[in-house]
Protein backbone atom coordinates (compact mmCIF):
# COMPACT_ATOMS: atom_id res chain seq x y z
CA UNK A 1 0.00 0.00 0.00
CA UNK A 2 1.17 3.40 -0.33
CA UNK A 3 1.46 6.58 1.72
CA UNK A 4 -1.67 8.06 2.52
CA UNK A 5 -1.59 11.39 3.39
CA UNK A 6 -3.50 11.55 6.60
CA UNK A 7 -4.32 15.86 6.63
CA UNK A 8 -6.69 14.54 3.45
CA UNK A 9 -10.31 14.39 4.28
CA UNK A 10 -11.09 10.56 5.46
CA UNK A 11 -13.65 8.67 3.60
CA UNK A 12 -14.87 4.94 4.84
CA UNK A 13 -15.42 2.57 1.95
CA UNK A 14 -17.37 -0.26 2.90
CA UNK A 15 -17.62 -3.31 0.56
CA UNK A 16 -16.88 -6.95 0.43
CA UNK A 17 -15.40 -6.98 -2.69
CA UNK A 18 -11.60 -6.18 -3.15
CA UNK A 19 -11.73 -5.43 -6.32
CA UNK A 20 -14.33 -2.95 -6.01
CA UNK A 21 -12.83 -1.18 -3.41
CA UNK A 22 -9.21 -1.18 -5.57
CA UNK A 23 -11.09 0.86 -8.21
CA UNK A 24 -13.05 3.51 -5.61
CA UNK A 25 -9.48 3.75 -3.90
CA UNK A 26 -7.74 4.77 -7.35
CA UNK A 27 -10.54 6.85 -8.07
CA UNK A 28 -10.48 9.00 -4.67
CA UNK A 29 -6.99 8.62 -3.53
CA UNK A 30 -5.24 11.93 -4.98
CA UNK A 31 -7.81 14.22 -2.75
CA UNK A 32 -9.47 11.76 -0.14
CA UNK A 33 -7.25 9.42 2.72
CA UNK A 34 -9.43 6.16 1.85
CA UNK A 35 -9.94 3.92 4.75
CA UNK A 36 -11.59 0.30 4.16
CA UNK A 37 -13.87 -1.93 5.89
CA UNK A 38 -15.35 -5.64 4.34
CA UNK A 39 -18.36 -5.26 6.54
CA UNK A 40 -20.78 -3.57 8.46
CA UNK A 41 -19.63 -4.58 11.56
CA UNK A 42 -15.84 -3.72 11.22
CA UNK A 43 -17.46 -0.58 9.75
CA UNK A 44 -19.60 0.73 12.33
CA UNK A 45 -16.47 -0.49 15.21
CA UNK A 46 -14.16 2.28 12.84
CA UNK A 47 -17.11 5.22 12.83
CA UNK A 48 -17.39 4.92 16.71
CA UNK A 49 -13.46 5.03 16.97
CA UNK A 50 -12.52 7.31 14.30
CA UNK A 51 -13.78 10.40 14.29
CA UNK A 52 -11.33 11.53 10.94
CA UNK A 53 -14.20 9.67 9.28
CA UNK A 54 -16.34 12.62 7.09
CA UNK A 55 -18.11 10.46 4.43
CA UNK A 56 -19.49 7.07 4.21
CA UNK A 57 -19.49 5.16 1.07
CA UNK A 58 -21.53 1.65 1.56
CA UNK A 59 -21.89 -1.88 -0.54
CA UNK A 60 -25.58 -3.16 0.43
CA UNK A 61 -24.88 -6.82 -0.34
CA UNK A 62 -21.96 -8.06 2.88
CA UNK A 63 -21.52 -10.69 5.11
CA UNK A 64 -22.69 -9.94 9.12
CA UNK A 65 -24.17 -6.46 8.86
CA UNK A 66 -25.60 -5.52 5.61
CA UNK A 67 -25.03 -1.84 3.98
CA UNK A 68 -28.68 -1.43 5.17
CA UNK A 69 -28.10 -2.07 8.46
CA UNK A 70 -25.03 -0.01 8.79
CA UNK A 71 -27.23 2.75 7.47
CA UNK A 72 -29.89 2.39 9.97
CA UNK A 73 -26.85 2.34 12.85
CA UNK A 74 -25.34 5.66 11.28
CA UNK A 75 -29.03 7.61 11.75
CA UNK A 76 -29.83 6.43 14.88
CA UNK A 77 -26.94 7.29 16.62
CA UNK A 78 -26.81 9.23 19.66
CA UNK A 79 -23.60 10.76 18.43
CA UNK A 80 -24.15 13.74 16.31
CA UNK A 81 -20.98 13.48 14.77
CA UNK A 82 -22.08 9.90 13.41
CA UNK A 83 -25.53 10.39 12.77
CA UNK A 84 -25.07 13.48 10.45
CA UNK A 85 -22.87 11.97 8.08
CA UNK A 86 -23.32 11.62 4.18
CA UNK A 87 -23.79 8.22 3.16
CA UNK A 88 -23.73 7.03 -0.22
CA UNK A 89 -25.15 3.29 -0.93
CA UNK A 90 -23.87 1.11 -4.00
CA UNK A 91 -25.97 -1.07 -5.71
CA UNK A 92 -26.58 -2.97 -9.28
CA UNK A 93 -29.17 -1.00 -11.56
CA UNK A 94 -31.55 -3.23 -11.55
CA UNK A 95 -32.02 -3.10 -7.73
CA UNK A 96 -34.39 -0.54 -7.51
CA UNK A 97 -36.15 -2.07 -4.40
CA UNK A 98 -32.80 -1.69 -2.35
CA UNK A 99 -32.08 1.31 -3.23
CA UNK A 100 -35.63 2.57 -2.04
CA UNK A 101 -35.06 0.80 1.08
CA UNK A 102 -31.90 2.76 1.52
CA UNK A 103 -33.33 5.88 0.12
CA UNK A 104 -35.58 4.95 3.18
CA UNK A 105 -33.29 4.42 5.64
CA UNK A 106 -31.33 7.35 5.27
CA UNK A 107 -29.13 7.75 2.11
CA UNK A 108 -27.45 10.38 1.02
CA UNK A 109 -26.98 9.52 -2.53
CA UNK A 110 -26.37 6.61 -5.01
CA UNK A 111 -23.86 5.26 -7.17
CA UNK A 112 -25.04 2.31 -9.87
CA UNK A 113 -22.82 -0.58 -9.58
CA UNK A 114 -20.10 -1.26 -11.76
CA UNK A 115 -19.09 2.28 -10.37
CA UNK A 116 -18.42 5.48 -12.74
CA UNK A 117 -15.08 7.04 -12.01
CA UNK A 118 -16.26 10.59 -12.92
CA UNK A 119 -19.50 10.12 -11.21
CA UNK A 120 -18.01 8.52 -8.05
CA UNK A 121 -15.65 11.48 -7.77
CA UNK A 122 -18.41 14.09 -8.46
CA UNK A 123 -21.15 13.12 -5.63
CA UNK A 124 -18.34 12.14 -3.22
CA UNK A 125 -17.29 15.90 -3.46
CA UNK A 126 -20.71 17.41 -3.47
CA UNK A 127 -21.27 15.41 -0.48
CA UNK A 128 -18.69 16.29 1.21
CA UNK A 129 -18.50 19.78 0.95
CA UNK A 130 -22.23 20.50 1.33
CA UNK A 131 -21.62 18.23 5.09
CA UNK A 132 -18.06 20.16 5.89
CA UNK A 133 -20.79 23.49 4.98
CA UNK A 134 -23.42 22.38 7.52
CA UNK A 135 -20.94 21.69 9.94
CA UNK A 136 -19.50 25.28 9.85
CA UNK A 137 -22.16 26.42 10.23
CA UNK A 138 -23.49 24.67 12.97
CA UNK A 139 -20.19 25.59 15.03
CA UNK A 140 -20.78 29.40 14.16
CA UNK A 141 -24.32 29.40 15.31
CA UNK A 142 -23.74 27.69 18.26
CA UNK A 143 -20.82 30.10 18.71
CA UNK A 144 -23.45 33.25 18.01
CA UNK A 145 -26.04 32.01 20.45
CA UNK A 146 -23.23 31.65 23.13
CA UNK A 147 -22.02 35.17 22.52
CA UNK A 148 -25.82 36.57 22.72
CA UNK A 149 -26.09 35.20 26.19
CA UNK A 150 -22.98 35.44 27.45
CA UNK A 151 -21.75 38.63 28.77
CA UNK A 152 -17.84 39.81 28.02
CA UNK A 153 -16.57 40.55 30.96
CA UNK A 154 -16.96 38.19 33.26
CA UNK A 155 -18.44 35.26 30.71
CA UNK A 156 -21.24 34.86 33.21
CA UNK A 157 -24.62 34.46 31.14
CA UNK A 158 -26.17 38.19 30.60
CA UNK A 159 -29.38 39.29 31.74
CA UNK A 160 -31.53 38.18 28.80
CA UNK A 161 -30.64 34.92 29.20
CA UNK A 162 -31.60 34.92 33.01
CA UNK A 163 -35.00 36.13 32.24
CA UNK A 164 -35.12 33.16 29.82
CA UNK A 165 -34.16 30.56 32.12
CA UNK A 166 -36.33 32.18 34.55
CA UNK A 167 -39.28 32.13 32.64
CA UNK A 168 -38.64 28.47 31.87
CA UNK A 169 -38.07 27.61 35.63
CA UNK A 170 -41.72 29.70 36.59
CA UNK A 171 -43.57 27.58 34.00
CA UNK A 172 -41.68 24.21 35.29
CA UNK A 173 -42.69 25.30 38.97
CA UNK A 174 -46.33 26.60 38.22
CA UNK A 175 -46.62 22.64 36.70
CA UNK A 176 -44.84 20.29 39.18
CA UNK A 177 -45.67 22.35 42.24
CA UNK A 178 -42.34 23.45 42.53
CA UNK A 179 -40.06 26.36 44.17
CA UNK A 180 -37.59 28.49 43.62
CA UNK A 181 -35.49 31.46 44.89
CA UNK A 182 -33.66 34.29 43.78
CA UNK A 183 -30.96 36.11 44.74
CA UNK A 184 -30.06 39.94 43.53
CA UNK A 185 -26.30 41.05 44.68
CA UNK A 186 -25.10 44.71 44.56
CA UNK A 187 -21.54 45.56 45.09
CA UNK A 188 -20.93 48.26 48.47
CA UNK A 189 -19.74 51.35 47.47
CA UNK A 190 -18.25 50.47 43.92
CA UNK A 191 -17.68 53.82 42.68
CA UNK A 192 -15.21 54.18 45.54
CA UNK A 193 -13.38 51.18 43.89
CA UNK A 194 -13.32 52.84 40.93
CA UNK A 195 -12.47 56.18 41.68
CA UNK A 196 -9.83 54.93 44.24
CA UNK A 197 -8.19 52.41 42.20
CA UNK A 198 -9.08 52.90 38.81
CA UNK A 199 -11.88 51.67 36.13
CA UNK A 200 -9.39 48.50 34.89
CA UNK A 201 -9.13 47.38 39.01
CA UNK A 202 -13.11 47.63 39.04
CA UNK A 203 -13.38 45.47 35.94
CA UNK A 204 -11.29 42.91 37.90
CA UNK A 205 -13.05 43.19 41.18
CA UNK A 206 -16.30 42.19 38.56
CA UNK A 207 -14.48 39.23 37.40
CA UNK A 208 -13.36 37.85 40.39
CA UNK A 209 -16.66 38.14 42.19
CA UNK A 210 -18.28 37.11 39.19
CA UNK A 211 -15.80 33.86 39.32
CA UNK A 212 -16.70 32.89 43.37
CA UNK A 213 -20.51 33.34 42.53
CA UNK A 214 -20.23 30.59 39.73
CA UNK A 215 -18.01 28.71 42.21
CA UNK A 216 -20.40 28.84 44.83
CA UNK A 217 -23.77 27.33 42.88
CA UNK A 218 -24.95 24.36 41.53
CA UNK A 219 -25.06 23.25 38.08
CA UNK A 220 -28.68 23.73 38.07
CA UNK A 221 -28.26 27.51 39.48
CA UNK A 222 -28.14 30.10 36.92
CA UNK A 223 -25.49 33.27 37.50
CA UNK A 224 -25.73 36.40 35.51
CA UNK A 225 -24.65 39.52 35.19
CA UNK A 226 -27.65 41.74 35.64
CA UNK A 227 -26.32 45.14 35.22
CA UNK A 228 -22.78 47.40 35.96
CA UNK A 229 -22.08 45.82 39.35
CA UNK A 230 -24.90 43.85 39.83
CA UNK A 231 -25.56 40.04 39.73
CA UNK A 232 -28.48 37.72 39.86
CA UNK A 233 -28.74 33.90 40.85
CA UNK A 234 -32.06 32.10 40.21
CA UNK A 235 -32.21 29.16 42.40
CA UNK A 236 -34.66 26.22 41.28
CA UNK A 237 -35.77 24.07 44.02
CA UNK A 238 -34.83 26.06 46.58
CA UNK A 239 -37.02 27.62 49.21
CA UNK A 240 -36.32 30.34 51.45
CA UNK A 241 -34.13 28.67 54.18
CA UNK A 242 -32.42 27.19 51.36
CA UNK A 243 -32.06 31.15 49.75
CA UNK A 244 -31.30 32.73 53.17
CA UNK A 245 -28.20 30.25 53.57
CA UNK A 246 -26.72 30.42 50.47
CA UNK A 247 -27.03 34.33 50.37
CA UNK A 248 -25.32 34.39 54.02
CA UNK A 249 -22.55 32.30 52.29
CA UNK A 250 -22.01 34.20 49.46
CA UNK A 251 -22.08 37.64 51.45
CA UNK A 252 -19.32 35.77 53.89
CA UNK A 253 -17.15 34.32 51.05
CA UNK A 254 -17.03 37.88 49.08
CA UNK A 255 -16.41 39.60 52.15
CA UNK A 256 -13.60 36.93 53.41
CA UNK A 257 -12.45 37.13 49.63
CA UNK A 258 -8.34 38.36 49.32
CA UNK A 259 -9.20 40.38 46.37
CA UNK A 260 -5.90 41.90 44.49
CA UNK A 261 -5.35 43.70 41.94
CA UNK A 262 -1.87 45.04 41.11
CA UNK A 263 -0.23 44.01 44.35
CA UNK A 264 -3.14 46.22 46.26
CA UNK A 265 -5.62 44.60 48.34
CA UNK A 266 -9.47 45.34 47.77
CA UNK A 267 -11.22 44.91 50.23
CA UNK A 268 -15.21 43.74 48.44
CA UNK A 269 -18.63 43.53 50.20
CA UNK A 270 -22.02 43.11 48.62
CA UNK A 271 -25.58 43.62 49.62
CA UNK A 272 -28.19 41.01 48.74
CA UNK A 273 -31.96 40.81 48.03
CA UNK A 274 -33.48 37.13 48.34
CA UNK A 275 -37.39 36.44 46.82
CA UNK A 276 -38.56 32.97 47.04
CA UNK A 277 -41.42 32.30 44.64
CA UNK A 278 -43.92 30.10 47.13
CA UNK A 279 -43.77 32.91 50.12
CA UNK A 280 -45.30 35.76 47.39
CA UNK A 281 -48.31 36.46 45.80
CA UNK A 282 -46.22 37.12 42.36
CA UNK A 283 -47.79 36.21 38.19
CA UNK A 284 -44.36 37.42 36.88
CA UNK A 285 -40.80 37.11 37.05
CA UNK A 286 -40.90 41.02 37.33
CA UNK A 287 -42.68 41.11 40.23
CA UNK A 288 -40.35 38.40 41.33
CA UNK A 289 -37.50 40.77 40.58
CA UNK A 290 -39.07 43.88 41.96
CA UNK A 291 -39.56 42.44 45.55
CA UNK A 292 -35.69 41.32 45.51
CA UNK A 293 -34.73 44.38 44.72
CA UNK A 294 -36.90 46.49 47.17
CA UNK A 295 -34.96 43.83 49.63
CA UNK A 296 -31.70 44.75 48.15
CA UNK A 297 -32.12 48.40 48.99
CA UNK A 298 -33.88 47.73 52.53
CA UNK A 299 -30.27 45.73 52.89
CA UNK A 300 -28.40 48.63 51.50
CA UNK A 301 -30.09 50.88 53.78
CA UNK A 302 -29.59 48.77 56.70
CA UNK A 303 -25.70 49.12 56.62
CA UNK A 304 -24.78 46.88 53.39
CA UNK A 305 -22.73 43.80 53.42
CA UNK A 306 -25.94 41.52 54.56
CA UNK A 307 -28.77 39.66 52.89
CA UNK A 308 -32.65 40.76 53.26
CA UNK A 309 -35.32 37.88 53.21
CA UNK A 310 -37.98 39.80 53.75
CA UNK A 311 -39.99 43.26 53.63
CA UNK A 312 -39.47 44.30 56.86
CA UNK A 313 -35.58 44.25 56.26
CA UNK A 314 -34.77 41.05 58.18
CA UNK A 315 -31.64 38.94 57.11
CA UNK A 316 -33.45 35.57 58.88
CA UNK A 317 -36.80 34.44 59.85
CA UNK A 318 -37.92 32.57 62.73
P1 LIG B 1 -23.97 51.15 46.60
O1 LIG B 1 -23.33 50.55 47.78
O2 LIG B 1 -25.14 52.00 46.96
O3 LIG B 1 -24.35 50.13 45.60
O4 LIG B 1 -22.89 52.11 45.94
P2 LIG B 1 -22.26 52.01 44.51
O5 LIG B 1 -21.17 53.00 44.42
O6 LIG B 1 -21.87 50.62 44.23
O7 LIG B 1 -23.51 52.30 43.62
P3 LIG B 1 -23.77 52.98 42.27
O8 LIG B 1 -24.87 52.24 41.58
O9 LIG B 1 -24.03 54.45 42.51
O10 LIG B 1 -22.45 52.84 41.43
C1 LIG B 1 -22.18 51.74 40.66
C2 LIG B 1 -20.92 52.02 39.91
O11 LIG B 1 -20.50 50.88 39.18
C3 LIG B 1 -21.05 53.13 38.92
C4 LIG B 1 -20.31 52.67 37.71
O12 LIG B 1 -19.30 53.55 37.34
C5 LIG B 1 -19.70 51.36 38.12
N1 LIG B 1 -19.73 50.38 37.05
C6 LIG B 1 -20.80 49.90 36.38
N2 LIG B 1 -20.42 49.02 35.44
C7 LIG B 1 -19.07 48.92 35.52
C8 LIG B 1 -18.08 48.16 34.80
O13 LIG B 1 -18.36 47.39 33.88
N3 LIG B 1 -16.79 48.32 35.17
C9 LIG B 1 -16.43 49.17 36.16
N4 LIG B 1 -15.14 49.27 36.48
N5 LIG B 1 -17.33 49.91 36.85
C10 LIG B 1 -18.63 49.78 36.53
MG1 LIG C 1 -21.09 -7.05 -1.66
MG1 LIG D 1 -25.80 49.23 41.54
MG1 LIG E 1 -23.35 49.14 44.16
Amino acid sequence: PESVDSTLPHILVVEDSLTSVAVISRDLREYYTLLHARDGEVAWEMLLSDPRIELVITDVQMPRISGQQLLKLIRLSPETRIRNLPVIVMTTAEDSAEKHLAFLNGANDFLNKPVDSLELQARVNVHHRLSRTIYELEVSQAALAELATTDSLTKLKNRRLFYTQAEENLIACRRYGKDMSLLLLDIDYFKKVNDTFGHHAGDEVLVKVATLLAHMVRGVDTVARFGGEEFAVLLPETNRLGAAVLGERIRAAIEREQINVDGQHIPVTVSIGITTLAAEHVESIDQLLNIADQRLYLAKNGGRNRICVSDDGKSHFA
